[in-house]
């Protein structure tokens, strides 16, 4: 089973667990490490950002995505694969800026809290969001993303929070309409094409930049991150929607899917802005 990052070709990878491993998110991180020496790394994800703690760097150019308006024609493969949902995606969309090299897609998922509370794996000077995206790309110097998930700098996730707002965000309705769908784990589906940059924020350019890892087993330190400023609102009744419609392990609800931070262990947090 993939990790976080992975295109889930569940055969590609043999990772126990998965994106989001165990049967609660929080029963048994802290044995990711035994199984997975990466997970007690010194580059890990998620982090806090601490934004007084943050550098300016005039280097971070605004993020240009291409390819991202889909064909309905063309379909998207959507699974609850017991951790997250996860829509695969072509490699024809493209970070074209904002990173030294381009990275092609790879995957999207989410991430989620409960009724009881917000659940975004990133925070920003210790606030929690309600949930975050991420979107998963691999440095196409490497033959596939197995490979560039092993290598420095193989990986990039674009990284937007999720906010209750007054309105339902049209842009995510393909995607969250078929998610009684895929209720059960291992439900597979398929969503037509449709707009996905419209589920990042309209702003990629206020963000943050650092080096760190995936965030579920095997927790490979190889993922440059972006984490966006601007957030991205949904309606309560759309955040309701993914929080209480999913299944994971064993039948109960996927709920707070987050990783706790990590510790920075001396790494520098930039900013674009
Ligand atoms: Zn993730």
């Amino acid at each position: 089973m993939a990790a976080c990052v992975v295109s889930l070709q569940a055969s590609d990878i043999p990772i126990v667990g998965g994106p989001h491993a165990g049967t609660s998110p929080h029963a048994d991180v802290a044995q990711w490490a035994s199984m997975f020496p990466d997970c007690g790394g010194q580059m890990q994800s998620p982090i806090n950002i601490d934004t007084s703690s943050t550098s300016v760097s005039l280097e971070l150019q605004p993020v240009e995505l291409a390819g991202y308006r889909l064909d309905p024609r063309e379909q998207l493969r959507l699974e609850n694969n017991g951790h997250t949902v996860v829509l695969e995606l072509p490699s024809s969309l493209t970070i074209a800026s904002g990173y030294p090299q381009e990275y092609r897609a790879s995957q999207l998922h989410l991430h989620w809290g409960s009724p009881e509370g917000p659940g975004s794996e990133h925070t920003v000077d210790g606030r929690r969001y309600d949930g975050e995206l991420h979107v998963v790309y691999y440095n196409p110097s490497y033959q596939s993303i197995k490979e560039a998930m092993r290598q420095p700098g193989g990986l990039a996730v674009l990284a937007a929070f999720l906010q209750v707002g007054p309105e339902d965000n049209e842009h995510y309705q393909p995607l969250l309409e078929q998610l009684p769908e895929v209720q059960e784990k291992g439900k597979k589906t398929t969503v037509d094409g449709f707009d996905i940059k419209g589920l990042l924020p309209t702003s990629l350019s206020r963000y943050y930049r650092y080096s760190g890892s995936l965030t579920t087993p095997p927790c490979y330190q190889t993922v440059n991150w972006t984490v966006f400023n601007q957030t991205v609102l949904l309606s309560q009744k759309q955040i309701s929607l993914l929080e209480t419609t999913l299944q994971g392990d064993h039948e109960e609800l996927l709920q707070n899917n987050f990783r706790p931070t990590q510790s920075l262990h001396g790494r520098k947090v930039l900013a674009s802005f």
